[in-house]
């Protein structure tokens, strides 16, 4: 019999198995995690590989192993400080050292063997145990952590679907089945959005086409280091946020996330890219969208865009994340959810008996770091102190 099962293996579900592993009293083989792709982290794998990320945006003490320091330690003891592993500001770490660390932690905690591949459909009650059907039979277990993140969700405005139908050449930069090598072939691109995901995928397809690539954006590019204001993740900004009721939390959280924002080094090359015209830019509203002879017509705000094709890096949809799976959840459990549709857990991120969650699901309790890496150690501090494994209160607590 299982005592935890994890449904989702990305960040948050492969960091919170390493935690609820080495628990007093849990064996290695009583957590799973249960996640359709063939290994865990795939989805932010390919998330990050796709819009070109070279460094990430949050500090090297963010990472998916107990001891918050091991990343900087793994690094430091293969000699790789230098200053093409980490950048400035709190030793942000290389994509390519972060991901390579995941995979060490993955194999020496062996959490691959955790991983059961398949997609959770339903949960049912049967006496003292949760019975989670997947599309490979029925899983069992004590306790259940829903850790679905939001990458099952890319954002397609309203414009794009309709071009899509119309069998014109567009696609998100999230979409489990894109592949960036594909999209070099030709020779007008427009790439959609003005955040870090939407720049860095401009940048990487310029240099890699001979074709133009223009980047079309609401707004006017901003700088800012992070997506959040740190002190989102101590007691500092959380006091307050625990005192404020769970309406106000969740206008808190939206104003306290810094979306469409990026980071100085990635805003500087892209200027760069400008001056040298090696990029196109536009910050203008899409109104509409045509499929033509040859390509795609956009109405903007500002003028009319014709291209071979586009590529949204629009972000995913705010929707609370789990689709159907976590609709079912609410209707048979009869779990409580705030007006904006987000889960009302308790305290220790329980939703109903037994049931849990991280991640977005998790951020009327977890706050607007909710959603990221330090979230997810966040929130294993939450629920380890709510299962009386440690003393040490959650920050702001
Ligand atoms: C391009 C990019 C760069 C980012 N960079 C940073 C950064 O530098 N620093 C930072 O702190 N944060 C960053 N983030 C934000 C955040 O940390 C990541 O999005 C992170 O991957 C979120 O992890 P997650 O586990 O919540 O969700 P996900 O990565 O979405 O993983 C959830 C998993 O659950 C699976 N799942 C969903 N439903 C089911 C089901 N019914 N059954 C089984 N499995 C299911 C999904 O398929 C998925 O594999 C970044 C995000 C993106 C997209």
């Amino acid at each position: 019999m299982l005592e935890w099962l994890i449904i989702g293996g990305g960040i948050h579900g492969t960091y919170l198995a390493n935690l609820l592993t080495h628990l007093p009293g849990t064996r290695h083989d009583q957590v799973r995690i249960l996640d359709p792709h063939p290994l865990l982290l795939a989805a932010w794998e390919r998330n990050t590989a796709n819009c070109g990320m070279a460094y990430l945006r949050s500090p090297a003490t963010h990472n998916i192993d107990r001891p918050i320091l091991s990343l900087y330690r793994y690094a430091q003891a293969r000699g790789e400080t230098a200053r093409t592993a980490f950048i400035p500001n709190y030793n942000r770490p290389s994509l390519e050292l972060f991901q390579r660390h995941c995979r060490h932690v993955i194999a020496a905690n062996r959490l691959e063997q955790l991983h059961r591949c398949g997609r959770a459909r339903t949960v049912k009650k049967d006496g003292r145990h949760l019975v989670v059907e997947t599309d490979d039979g029925p899983l069992r277990a004590r306790r259940l952590l829903l850790a679905v993140g939001m990458s099952d969700q890319p954002c397609w405005p309203g414009w794009a679907q309709a071009l899509k139908v119309e069998g014109a050449r567009i696609a998100h930069v999230f979409d489990a089945d894109f592949k960036r090598s594909e999209w070099t072939r030709n020779r007008r691109t427009i790439v959609v959005g003005g955040g870090i995901t939407a720049v860095q995928t401009a940048l990487k397809l310029a240099a890699e086409t001979r074709g133009t690539v223009h980047l079309l954006s609401r707004h006017a590019l901003r700088e800012n280091p992070y997506d959040f204001n740190p002190c989102w993740i101590g007691p500092k900004c959380l006091r307050a946020f625990y005192r404020a009721d769970l309406a106000q939390r969740r206008a808190t959280i939206d104003k306290a996330r810094i979306a469409g924002s990026l980071p100085s080094e990635v805003l500087a090359a892209f200027n760069q890219a400008l001056s040298a015209d090696r990029i196109e830019f536009s910050e203008a509203a899409c109104n509409g969208a045509t499929s033509t002879n040859d390509g795609v017509r956009l109405r903007t705000s500002a003028s009319v865009l014709e291209a071979d094709q586009v590529i949204l890096a629009t972000g995913f949809t705010p929707r609370r994340p789990g689709g159907a799976l976590v609709d079912r959840l609410i209707r048979d459990f009869d779990l409580k959810c705030n007006p904006c549709g987000y889960p009302l857990l308790g305290a220790d991120l329980r939703w109903a008996e037994n049931i849990y969650a991280t991640g977005p699901l998790a951020e009327l309790q977890v706050g607007p770091c909710a959603r990221n890496i330090v979230g997810a150690r966040n929130a294993g501090r939450i629920l380890l102190h709510g299962l009386g494994h440690t003393p040490r209160r959650p920050p702001g607590r």
